[in-house]
């Protein structure tokens, strides 16, 4: 977009200024901005949220071994495994950014995807779908996903409608619990955690690499969304955390939904955080408390400072998650 186009509309102000922020947290504020604030940019949201914006954004690859990176851009972070049987692809952020992807790929010696899956069905994490299948990529992913890809979707919390998918964009292969592929002398396993961050999601574990892709059941450092109208729960993020935390050791490299690239550590502090609030959330719940009158009472106050600076403040987060909790 240039300076012109910029100048045009007063009204996407906030959504330009938040394609120029180039600081991952800063821009994460200022979506939470845009959520809180600006609700009736809805068409300027949209069109941010379909990825119409995201033409100019920078993939970057991130090594995290030798066969597994982490690419960053705009969306869901993508995990991308290479190997001499093929390139095996974990999400793929917005459909302007597919060529993007596709040639960093290409540039760390990847091929074009032979299989991708998807860890859940936002808009963030499979906006690429229809690109990659017209391309060839054979697309796998938890039934539920394929059948939100296929009817369309609508998230209240943003206001923000998706339409169904063509054929092309859908998943070829579901699974109901797990799947595993082997590829390059190591075995990718997909594990479906139920309610969670929705009710499809899956998290991908790499066997001797010992990297897991977490989906967006993973935050790192900041309140995650919970799809509550579509499954998530509070309680179903900290077991699919517990499962995760399981299968780690010290040297596990864990790539996150959204946030920097993390490690048993930091998903066990996020852990921490999920089930102090899940406790006092739960509590005021069995007291009967609605979600204002939860919000009113400052639950996670001391959590503010560590967590409260990303996606959600405090406040807005249990207005989100509180049906689920
Ligand atoms: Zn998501």
């Amino acid at each position: 977009m240039n300076k012109q186009d910029k100048k045009a509309s007063k009204d996407y102000e906030p959504i330009l200024r938040l394609q120029e922020c180039v600081n991952f947290r800063r821009r994460i504020k200022m979506i939470a901005k845009i959520l809180s604030g600006f609700y009736f940019l809805i068409p300027g949201f949209l069109l941010l949220a379909t990825g119409a914006y995201a033409a100019d954004e920078e993939i970057i690859a991130i090594p995290v071994t030798e066969q597994v990176y982490m690419l960053t851009g705009q969306g869901g972070n993508i995990g991308l495994f290479t190997s001499k049987d093929g390139t095996f692809l974990i999400d793929d952020q917005f459909a302007p950014l597919t060529e993007k992807i596709v040639a960093v790929i290409k540039s760390v010696g990847g091929s074009y995807p032979k299989f991708l899956i998807n860890t859940h069905y936002h808009g963030d994490h499979t906006g690429g779908n229809e690109n990659l299948g017209q391309g060839g990529t054979l697309i796998f992913s938890h039934d539920n996903v394929r059948e939100r890809l296929s009817t369309g979707s609508f998230l209240n919390e943003f206001n923000m409608k998706r339409p169904g998918l063509p054929r092309d964009g859908l998943p070829v292969v579901t699974f109901s619990e797990d799947i595993s592929f082997h590829l390059g002398g190591d075995s990718i396993r997909a594990i479906h955690v139920p309610h969670a961050h929705t009710d499809g999601d899956s998290f991908i574990y790499v066997k001797t690499a010992n990297v897991i892709h977490a989906g967006d059941i993973f935050f790192n450092g900041f309140y995650p969304f919970i799809d509550v109208n579509h499954g998530g729960t509070l309680k179903g993020m900290i077991i699919a955390v517990d499962k995760m935390l399981a299968m780690s050791d010290d040297n596990t490299k864990i790539i996150p939904g959204h946030g920097p690239l993390a490690d048993k550590e930091e998903l066990t502090a996020y852990r921490q955080m999920l089930a102090t609030a899940y406790e006092r959330l739960r509590k005021l719940k069995a007291e009967g408390k609605t979600a204002q009158e939860a919000v009113d009472a400052k639950p996670l106050d001391d959590l503010e400072a560590t967590w409260g600076d990303g996606l959600f403040t405090g406040d807005r987060w249990i207005e989100v998650i509180y049906s689920g909790v």
